[in-house]
């Protein structure tokens, strides 16, 4: 509901409207009273009430809104913003600063809340790695911001390799080949002691990778005996809370988190946290600046977002957010149980988007529609449904890890799997409506007989 105060919709407006709106869906009775609000959360200014509010530019744009039942995929614009960093954002919006305090001070508080050293707001997990990488390169070769990329590797300053293990391998190692460094790629341990040369300048660990043979401690101890910094990405691995300390503590001299994913701050804003002596390098090629981190630039808003988010997830509890993911998993699993042949399990990854994931395989015969039709219907909806998975037949499920868990003796079963975390409040009775009119279009019609 404080989402419709702001825009400034009256309550009774809204009521009238949304009652519209759930008439014409034909709402499912059970949850219809839940889902009503829910309705009009996801598409409360696209509302023809809504007389008074700002205008709608998704719609202007002709741009679908979603229902997230999927995760923090940056293509799906990740996470929604809680209410209180979306106030700091638009607090910030009215006043201009002067950058360079906001961006240092910005920095100074969310180390402390984070328990480093010293911290920066970079636009993103990808671009943390950049200015992290810049500041390894001009720590080990004595260069200024300007230098990056085009001398380093020449004679001037030749130091130019970050270690990597080949299992950490990923599409974000372009963010440090922009500062000009090459990666040098090692396998065992002896590869690992034989790789630290007169070139390094730094190493990477990609948390999220579950492979590897060379575990934290023993990167860093290797790395720190050769004096050689380390970065590790840790860009989707919170929760739990803890994270975002626990490995500056182990001894890695930087760290990134993605600030618009679990922390659910604005989506171009990240956190690069560390050592205080390559944070400010890292200050030092950042926007505005004319370093590597020039088209980097957070604007005031975003920055005082992070500083928010960071605030606001401090203000949480692993186990209060498990308990709500669960809860919203809890009414959709109760709205589908009696779907026939439909079996659920709950799947948790190890480490990235280490949240539970309500997995459900049914026999497609038997339902009479596929997981893939399944998908296809609920994003057709004018609010579309995006699931975390859906596959039709045969197969091991492969969880959002990628790891392959064995298909469950019998016919051949489709699954469709749903992940509550990023969900606004009262999301799940719509997927839980829309996902049974698909599942049970008849018995959901008995039950409104009798009910
Ligand atoms: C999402 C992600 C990033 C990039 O994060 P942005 O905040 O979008 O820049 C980097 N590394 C990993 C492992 C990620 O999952």
């Amino acid at each position: 509901m404080a989402d419709f105060e702001m825009q400034g919709v009256s309550r009774r407006r809204f009521l009238q409207w949304s009652r519209g709106v759930m008439a014409a869906m034909g709402a499912f009775p059970l949850l219809s009273r839940q889902s009503e609000a829910a309705t009009a959360a996801a598409g409360n200014v696209a509302a023809g009430g809504a007389k008074h509010a700002a205008p709608d530019y998704y719609a202007k744009l002709n741009v679908k809104k979603i229902i997230n039942a999927k995760g923090t995929y940056t293509n799906l614009t990740a996470a929604c913003m809680p209410a209180p960093v979306r106030e700091a954002v638009y607090q910030a919006a009215f006043h201009p600063v002067h950058l360079g305090d906001l961006q240092v001070n910005a920095g100074k508080y969310i180390a402390e809340k984070l328990k480093c050293e010293n911290a920066l707001v970079s636009c993103g997990a990808s671009s943390a790695l950049t200015l992290g990488t810049a500041a390894a390169v001009q720590l080990a070769n004595g260069c200024t911001p300007l230098d990056i990329p085009q001398e380093i590797g020449s004679a001037k300053f030749p130091k130019n390799e970050a270690i990597v293990q080949k299992a950490h391998r990923y599409g974000y190692d372009h963010a440090m080949y922009l500062c000009g460094v090459k990666i040098v790629e090692v396998e065992t341990l002896d590869d690992y002691r034989r790789a630290f040369g007169p070139k390094t300048v730094m190493t990477n660990f990609f948390n999220a990778a579950g492979r590897g043979e060379i575990q934290h401690e023993q990167w860093l101890e290797v790395a720190h005996q050769n004096n050689i910094p380390c970065h590790i990405d840790c860009a989707a691995d919170m929760p739990p809370i803890e994270n975002l300390w626990k490995y500056t503590q182990m001894g890695f001299d930087m760290v990134c988190f993605s600030g618009g994913k679990g922390i659910r701050g604005p989506q171009n804003a990240g956190l690069l946290l560390g050592k205080d002596k390559l944070i400010q390098l890292a200050h030092a090629n950042n926007s505005p600046g004319d370093g590597v981190g020039r088209g980097m630039k957070v604007a005031k808003e975003q920055i005082v977002g992070m500083v928010a988010a960071v605030d606001w997830i401090l203000s949480q509890t692993d186990e209060g957010m498990d308990k709500e993911f669960r809860q919203k998993e809890d009414v959709i699993w109760r709205a589908l149980k009696d779907v026939p042949t439909i079996k659920a399990t709950t799947n948790v990854e190890p480490v990235a988007n280490h949240v539970p994931e309500l997995v459900m395989t049914f026999d497609p015969k038997v339902v009479g529609i596929t997981a893939t039709d399944i998908q296809a219907k609920l994003r057709e909806l004018p609010v579309a449904i995006e699931l975390a998975s859906a596959r039709s037949g045969a197969g091991p499920f492969r969880g959002r890890g990628g790891v392959q868990r064995p298909q469950p003796s019998g016919p051949p079963m489709d699954t469709i799997s749903v992940s509550t975390w990023m969900m606004q409040p009262g999301e799940e009775y719509i997927v839980a409506r829309e996902l049974r009119k698909l599942m049970m279009p008849v018995k959901a019609g008995h039950a409104k007989a009798k009910a």
